[in-house]
C-alpha cells in the first residue's frame, strides 16, 4: 500500500497526535510538537490536493502506461467558438487526436462545436458544469449536480459519455473523489503542464512540455486563449520528428477497463 495517501498519512498522524498529546500532560513543550505535526500533516494534505498526480485522496490516470511512442493531448475548459475551432484544424492536419474536457454551460452555448470535436474522433470529458473556485468546498451533493449537470448536458446531445472527468484547477480532495467514485466517473490528471495559461512566451511553453518528454505523458493545454494553438503546431512537429504519435486515445480507452 502506498505510503503517500491521504488515509495512510492521517492514520499515522493520529496516532502521532495522540501519543505527543499524552506526552504533553506531562510535559507541556510536547504541546508545541503537537501542534508542528499538525502543520506538518496540513502542508502534506495540501500538497496531495494541489498535484493530481500524487493521487493523493486516490487513484487517477495522470499519464498512460503505454510500450508505444505516443503522448495524450488535452484541453480544458472548452468548448470555445475561436480556439477549439483553430485547434481542431491543427489536430486534423497532424492526424491527432485529443481529449476534450468541456465546461457543462459553454457545452449548453457551443452544442454544434462539441458534435464537431466528436465527429472528428476525439473524446470529450467532464470538468464540471460552472467551472467556479468555490467548486473545491462544495459539499458532496453540489459536487455531484456539478457533474450530473455536464454529463446530462452531453447525454442530450447524443453523446456517449466515456465518463472521464478532470477537476477544475487539478484540486481534488476527499469530496471530489467520492463525487466522482460514486458516478463511475474517471478523474484523468496530467504528467506535463504547459501552463499555457500563464506563460506568454510560446517558445518557453514548447520547452516546458518538450523537455524530457516521455511515451505515455498526458500534456495539459487550454482551448480558450490564443498562445495554444500559436505553440500546437510547432510542439506536434517537433515531437513527432521524436518519433511520438498523438493518438493515444485507444490506449486510454484501454486503461479505464483495467
Ligand atoms: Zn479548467
Amino acid at each position: 500500500m502506498p505510503v503517500f495517501k491521504f488515509k495512510t498519512i492521517s492514520a499515522i498522524f493520529v496516532a502521532l497526535a495522540a501519543g505527543t498529546l499524552y506526552l504533553a500532560i506531562q510535559d507541556e513543550r510536547f504541546f508545541y510538537i503537537y501542534i508542528l505535526l499538525f502543520l506538518l500533516w496540513a502542508g502534506l494534505v495540501a500538497l496531495g490536493a494541489f498535484h493530481i498526480a500524487l493521487g493523493f485522496f486516490g487513484s487517477n490516470i495522470s499519464k498512460l502506461r503505454t510500450s508505444k511512442s505516443e503522448i495524450l493531448l488535452s484541453f480544458d475548459d472548452g468548448p470555445d467558438p475561436v480556439y477549439t475551432l483553430q485547434i481542431l484544424e491543427i489536430l486534423k492536419k497532424h492526424q491527432a487526436k485529443a481529449v476534450f474536457f468541456c465546461i457543462g454551460r459553454k457545452i449548453l452555448e457551443h452544442p454544434h462545436i462539441i458534435k464537431q470535436i466528436v465527429a472528428e474522433g476525439h473524446l470529450i470529458g467532464n470538468h464540471t458544469f460552472s467551472h467556479e473556485i468555490k467548486f473545491t468546498n462544495l459539499p458532496l451533493v453540489y459536487v455531484k449536480k456539478e457533474l450530473s449537470q455536464t454529463e446530462n448536458a452531453l447525454t442530450e446531445l447524443g453523446i456517449t459519455s466515456l465518463k472521464l472527468f478532470r477537476p477544475p484547477f487539478g484540486v481534488t480532495n476527499p469530496t471530489i473523489v467520492a463525487a466522482a467514485k460514486a458516478m463511475n466517473l474517471k478523474i484523468i490528471g496530467w504528467s506535463k503542464r504547459s501552463l499555457d495559461t500563464v506563460l506568454i512566451d510560446p517558445e518557453k511553453i514548447l520547452i516546458r512540455i518538450s523537455n524530457n518528454i516521455q511515451a505515455g505523458d498526458i500534456i495539459l493545454f487550454h482551448d480558450t486563449i490564443p498562445i495554444t494553438p500559436q505553440v500546437l503546431d510547432t510542439f506536434l512537429q517537433r515531437t513527432a520528428q521524436k518519433g511520438f504519435s498523438h493518438d493515444a486515445l485507444e490506449t486510454l480507452k484501454l486503461e479505464l477497463t483495467k
